[in-house]
């Protein structure tokens, strides 16, 4: 806790040290002279719906949700927006009047507002590629939608995965006439030539784990590049596409901007996505890798 005030907001996960999420909202809730703390919340599977009640009575305003929880605190909400019904997955949580407990997804527009600051590209003008079919290709993938990119290519080691993620998410109501295509990871070359946006939405590329080995030779020239990954924040994959002059967008801001839209909903103020902000999480990253 930063000022020894009420803890009324947090981020429940297990493990959850690992957070981030603490560092930017106490600066927000210090900033916008709100009087509360935001915490860390260990929560193991089996406890976390007991957990959330706790929270609840603590006289919480809402939580952040992670790993492992996403999905299967879905189940547990009275009411969802249509970014998380549509995506499968909650990722912020508010305590609302009269018990209600509404779950939200504000990863999908955190990724799409951390691609709007790249001024000039393109890239809701062509197909995009995703890579991974995960909760956060899910988001990922709902958010290009409401972007309005017309067809995205979902590429994925497991394509069965890819196949359910397209059935879900191609042609909802708001987006007909847009699609969805999965596709093995053998496509990806052919797929690259023609796009405006690639994204890694993989786990692979994170410090200490398994790296992405992708050609980014075939990669239409004009194509914009983003990674979600951001641990390291230049990720080899950025660190090439930028050699070869494409726009790069790094994984902090979809971190930011989601943070933002969970901290407007339990407080009724966006705040600002600062270059203070981003220093003290780079600075924090740097510590750590
Ligand atoms: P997830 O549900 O576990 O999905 C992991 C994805 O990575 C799956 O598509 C999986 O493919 C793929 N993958 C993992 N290991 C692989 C390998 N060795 N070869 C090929 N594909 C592999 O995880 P998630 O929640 O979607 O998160 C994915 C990454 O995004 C994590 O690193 C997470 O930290 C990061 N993330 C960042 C933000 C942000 O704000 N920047 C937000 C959310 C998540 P299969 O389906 O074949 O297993």
């Amino acid at each position: 806790m930063t000022n020894g005030s009420k803890p009324i907001a947090g981020v429940i996960g297990w493990p959850i040290s690992h957070s981030r999420s603490p560092l930017m909202h106490n600066i927000w809730l210090k900033t916008y002279g709100i009087n509360g703390t935001y915490v860390p919340v260990e929560t193991a599977p089996e406890d976390l719906a007991h957990s959330i009640n706790l929270l609840k009575d603590k006289g919480f305003r809402g939580v952040n949700v992670t790993v492992p929880h996403k999905e299967a605190v879905f189940d547990l909400v009275t009411a969802k927006d249509e970014a998380a019904r549509t995506i499968g997955a909650v990722n912020t949580l508010l305590f609302e009047p009269a018990g209600l407990l509404k779950g939200l997804n504000t990863d999908a527009a955190g990724f799409v507002a951390s691609l709007k600051g790249s001024a000039g590209v393109a890239w809701t003008q062509g197909p995009a590629v995703v890579l991974g079919a995960g909760g956060a290709a899910r988001a990922i993938v709902y958010g290009l939608l409401e972007a309005g990119v017309q067809e995205v290519f979902v590429v994925n080691r497991t394509v069965s995965r890819a196949e359910v993620l397209a059935r879900d998410l191609s042609g909802k109501s708001d987006h007909k006439g847009q699609w969805v295509k999965p596709h093995p990871w053998t496509s990806l070359g052919t797929l690259m030539k023609n796009c405006a946006l690639l994204v890694n939405a993989t786990s692979l590329g994170l410090e200490g784990g398994a790296p992405l080995e992708i050609d980014l030779d075939p990669l239409s020239p004009g194509a914009l590049v983003t990674d979600i990954v951001y641990a390291p924040l230049e990720t080899p994959l950025l660190r090439e596409a930028k050699s070869k002059g494409h726009v790069v967008v790094d994984g902090l801001g979809m971190l930011i901007h989601q943070a933002r839209f969970a901290f407007e909903a339990w407080f009724d103020i966006l705040p600002d996505a600062s270059p203070d902000i981003r220093a003290v999480l780079e600075a924090d990253l740097k510590k750590s890798i």
